[in-house]
């Protein structure tokens, strides 16, 4: 497999082209942005931690039948994955009130959603990535509206696996954000990331509101010790076989 050219630089991977057309190499950077990128970082060693991470999540969706872009771990930073078009939506799935949703409705943080709840937001950094209602989305993009029902089963699905493995990594899985792209044969693909910058993460060991925290919201909110958060969750994922 030869390396060809930089496709796209983003927030935290850099896209580039193979020989093989149906393939892209992503390499996982240690930077780090928050708030739409109006808050820049770097966190140590997280490219590798997050490109392993993702891996080994992915290989837990394929074992359990969930179609993923994720071909192989060719080294500590880079994933070869299958070439999608990236459907223009951040799929979330939240387990627990956290984030925007206590801020915009006022749910108190660490509310259980039961069933949980799926939101679909516009994946457009100069617009802010604005939730959207089912009814804009079918304005704005109609293609993306017309799979919005397989989107949300495929969300469900994946949460119910994540859930689990995490619960026995003694991790509380609150939400997530989700990526999904079509492939050349129109397959519907699980794409981009699962990581500690894609997932809100709680140790079940810790009660403090704070210390419990293992994901990106340290670096959004300061809290220190972001690379050992981050360093626990690959040693607790990687710990369970797939
Ligand atoms: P961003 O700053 O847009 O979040 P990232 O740094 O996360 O970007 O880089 C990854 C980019 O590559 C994202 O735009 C993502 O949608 C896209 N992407 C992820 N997986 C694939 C794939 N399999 N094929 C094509 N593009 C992908
Ligand atoms: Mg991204």
């Amino acid at each position: 497999m030869t390396v060809g050219q930089k496709l796209y630089e983003g927030k935290a991977k850099i896209l580039y082209s193979t020989d093989d057309p149906s393939v892209l190499l992503t390499y996982f950077k240690d930077d780090a942005t928050a708030f739409n990128a109006q808050k820049r970082g770097s966190i140590q060693g997280k490219g590798e931690i997050n490109c392993a991470i993702a891996s080994h999540l992915f290989k837990l969706m394929e074992k359990n039948g969930i179609p993923t872009h994720f071909i192989d771990r060719p080294s500590g930073n880079e994933m070869l994955v299958r070439a999608v078009t990236i459907i223009p939506l951040e799929v979330v799935v939240r387990n627990i009130a956290a984030g925007s949703l206590c801020q915009q409705t006022g749910l108190e943080l660490g509310t259980p959603l039961n069933p949980p709840l799926v939101e679909f937001y516009l994946k457009d950094d100069a617009l802010g990535d604005p939730l959207l209602t089912l009814d804009r989305l079918q304005v704005v993009d109609p293609a993306s509206a017309a799979k919005v029902d397989q989107l949300k089963s495929m969300a469900t699905q994946i949460n119910t696996v994540l859930q689990a493995f995490f619960e026995q990594c003694g991790i509380t899985l609150v939400d997530f954000k989700l990526e999904f792209g079509t492939d050349a044969q129109g397959q519907l693909l699980l794409a981009d990331e699962i990581s500690p910058d894609t997932c809100r993460l709680w140790n079940q060991a810790e009660t403090d509101p704070d210390r419990r925290v293992l994901d990106k919201d340290r670096f959004r909110r300061d809290l220190g010790n972001v690379e050992d958060a981050y360093r626990q969750v690959m040693q607790r994922v990687l710990n369970q076989t797939v």
